[in-house]
């Protein structure tokens, strides 16, 4: 198989590094790293020794979520003189849930080529590990920490019917699994990856309950990433009004609005939103007299 020579001049590559064990880093990748002139990492102090030790003689250029729009324009500069440019983060595959993004994405409105080496990903590699379907997947990232946009994504899990992939911080897995149960309920299907491609590896499930019951006993310790499957699709039968009251209104009481209750049964059932929406205000009317 031919290939073409790498690095070559005024290409940015994103390059994937391991998430714990360094023997999952390519050939390809560790040739990279080795031979392009500039390396942008997420910490060089992190990654310093690590490129150091591949033998590369590559400038390192911190690349982080304070310094990425500052840092952009440097690093296309050096794109325009010719000089390759590698992005790597402090783990896994940059571009996912770092500040990779807006380079690629600046690199690319600029012209200049964008090759990525690909590698392990905390978030693919908990996946296809946890044994829930692959064939539709969403990724969550990380949940907004607090408030109304935590409240929101939380409720769309509750009747997304793909598997859904979830990184959260040791400190606040927990919260995040008492969150799903009182959405999702304690038989929803999760596995919980900590330390993927590490030592202490270790996967905990199968349903939301058993993975409370672990950690109330086991402090979270390392990293995780949170694998959800997917809700089960509840038929609501059209002839039905009660059930579809019933349905809207416990939407409400976790805090949608009427108008957002409507429209996800509508989406369930293919009722229209409108129906739906006099239905509830009708049987409000109802109960007050
Ligand atoms: N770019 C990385 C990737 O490709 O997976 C993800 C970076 S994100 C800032 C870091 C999060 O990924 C962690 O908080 C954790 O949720 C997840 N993660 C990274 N390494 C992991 C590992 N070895 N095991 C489980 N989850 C991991």
């Amino acid at each position: 198989m031919n290939h073409r020579i790498e690095p070559s001049p005024g290409v940015l590559y994103i390059v994937g590094t391991p998430i714990g064990n360094l023997g999952d880093l390519s050939k390809r990748a560790g040739m990279l790293i080795k031979e392009v002139s500039v390396i942008a990492c997420e910490d060089t102090r992190h990654s310093g020794p690590f490129i150091r030790r591949l033998g590369s003689k590559a400038n390192l250029l911190s690349f982080h979520r304070h310094n990425t729009q500052t840092r952009i324009p440097t690093l296309l500069a050096l794109l325009g003189e010719g000089k390759s440019l590698a992005l790597i983060s402090d783990a896994g595959l940059p571009g996912i849930c770092d500040p990779g993004e807006a380079l690629i994405c600046a690199a690319k409105e600029a012209g200049h080529e964008v090759i990525c080496i690909p590698g392990p990903c905390a978030a693919t590699t908990a996946l296809v590990t946890s044994g829930l379907p692959t064939n539709r997947f969403c990724f969550e990232g990380f949940l907004p920490i607090k408030g109304k946009e935590r409240k929101q994504r939380l409720m769309e899990l509750q009747t997304e019917q793909r598997t859904s992939i979830i990184y959260e911080a040791p400190h606040r897995l927990l919260k995040l699994l008492k969150e799903l149960l009182a959405i999702c309920g304690e038989q929803r299907a999760l596995h919980v990856c900590r330390e993927l491609t590490k030592i202490h590896e270790e996967h905990i499930g199968p349903t939301i309950g058993a993975a409370i019951e672990h950690f109330k006993e086991n402090k979270p310790l390392g990293e995780f990433t949170i694998v959800l499957g997917g809700a089960v699709k509840q038929k609501i039968s059209l002839s039905n009004p009660d059930q579809l009251i019933n349905k809207m209104q416990s939407f409400i009481k976790e805090g949608a609005s009427s108008n957002e209750a409507a429209r996800k049964i509508a989406q369930e059932t293919g009722h229209s939103k409108r129906f739906l929406y006099e239905l509830l205000h009708k049987n409000k009317a109802k109960e007050k007299k």
